[in-house]
């Protein structure tokens, strides 16, 4: 049978961009997912359809090649290829469909991915890591590149990751060599008969007589790996970042690691998508005659004018101050809220000064609210 078109599959046109695609994806979804038609094997082979062509067309090079030279354009490609860098698990999540995961052994994946079928199918896909990074506010808006550390787990190379030395491997004396352990129960005329890996060597048949001296006998190294991370600017909390092929496991399939960061909180500043707030605190002449304070920037101090009369709780806004936004063509605000402070322990002459004030208030019968305070 003819492979059908992908466009023809997600029902779009050539030229539908990825917010179309993503819908169309999502509609067939919710209509073939396995979930909503349990025992169909019919939706389950439209899913598996579903799942390709939208694996294929959501990464531009892979849609490249196909838009030019068909399926051909693919015929490189492993299954697993085609389905590397789609994230399943978080689509089904958003789409509220059932739990699939990251584990691509289910049957609308085709069965291709790890689990039961695959054993001739060579290598096995290591499994997907996710790493929580903490970062500065600073960081996330204008971005940076951080180290990480992760442990690697490498077969030690002095035994070959056998764990012992060249001499050093016996028969296993429980097993006597087999790994297998035979035990019989005789119930009535039959004999049950029931054969058990062996727990003294795990089923290797041999035990350790001489540990070699790299790996204590483990048969394997940990070791840390340094990988750089490039936090682009305008990122917030729960930002993905993928770095293919660093996840775990397989020299020729290792899964993909996932960067999730996390933006701590700031001393100062408040983030709302890309704009920042923060409170000023000013005098109350400040707040009465206007004037120009200095409020702090993520990028050094900022100046601001006060209008004559500000309110406390009144918000100023300091434009394009904000945080870039991550496809860097605007800038978010800076919001000052600004909070009038009221003087404490007032000298005689101050309190003299205020009295004054609030004479001169009363006689131009002016604006002032009640708290008439004689004294
Ligand atoms: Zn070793
Ligand atoms: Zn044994």
């Amino acid at each position: 049978m003819a492979k059908r078109d992908y466009y023809e599959v997600l029902g779009i046109d050539r030229d539908a961009d990825q917010a179309v695609l993503k819908k169309a994806y999502r509609t067939l979804a919710m209509q073939n997912h396995p979930d909503k038609n349990p025992g169909d094997a019919q939706a389950a082979e439209r899913m598996k359809q579903v799942n390709e062509a939208y694996a294929v067309l959501c990464d531009s090079r892979k849609r490249a090649l196909y838009d030019r030279y068909g399926h051909a354009g693919l015929e490189g490609y492993t299954q697993e290829d085609i389905f590397r860098g789609v994230d399943f698990g978080s689509l089904f999540r958003e789409f509220g469909l059932g739990g699939f995961g990251f584990g691509f052994g289910d049957s609308i994946f085709g069965g291709f991915f790890g689990g039961r079928n695959s054993a001739r199918r060579g290598p096995r896909r290591g499994a997907d890591l996710r790493y929580d990074l903490s970062v500065t506010l600073e960081e996330a808006a204008f971005g940076s590149v951080r180290t990480i550390e992760l442990p690697k787990v490498e077969k030690c190379p002095a035994c070959a990751g056998t764990g012992a030395q060249p001499d050093g491997l016996a028969d296993c004396r429980r097993c006597h060599g087999t790994g297998q352990m035979v035990t019989e129960q005789r119930s009535g005329y039959s004999v049950i008969r029931q054969i058990t890996v062996c727990g003294d060597c795990r089923g290797r048949g041999k035990t350790i007589k001489k540990a070699c001296k790299e790996c204590r006998g483990r048969g394997v190294n940990e070791k840390t790996r340094e990988i750089s991370v490039d936090i682009p600017a305008g990122c917030d909390t729960g930002y993905r970042i993928r770095l293919e092929g660093e996840g775990a496991g397989g020299d020729d399939l290792p899964g993909d690691l996932y960067v999730v960061i996390d933006v701590e909180r700031h001393p100062v500043f408040e983030r709302h998508g890309d704009d920042l707030y923060l409170q000023k605190e000013i005098s109350i002449t400040t707040a009465s005659l206007g004037g120009q304070v200095e409020v702090p920037g993520l990028k050094g101090s900022l100046r601001l004018d006060i209008p004559e009369g500000t309110q406390t709780g009144t918000v100023l806004r300091i434009t394009s101050k904000g945080i870039p936004s991550l496809n860097g063509r605007s800038r978010g605000d800076q919001y000052v809220v600004v909070k009038v402070v009221v003087p404490t322990k007032l000298s005689r002459r101050e309190k003299e000064l205020l009295r004054e004030l609030e004479a001169l208030r009363q006689r131009s019968g002016g604006e002032s609210h009640g708290e008439d305070r004689k004294g």
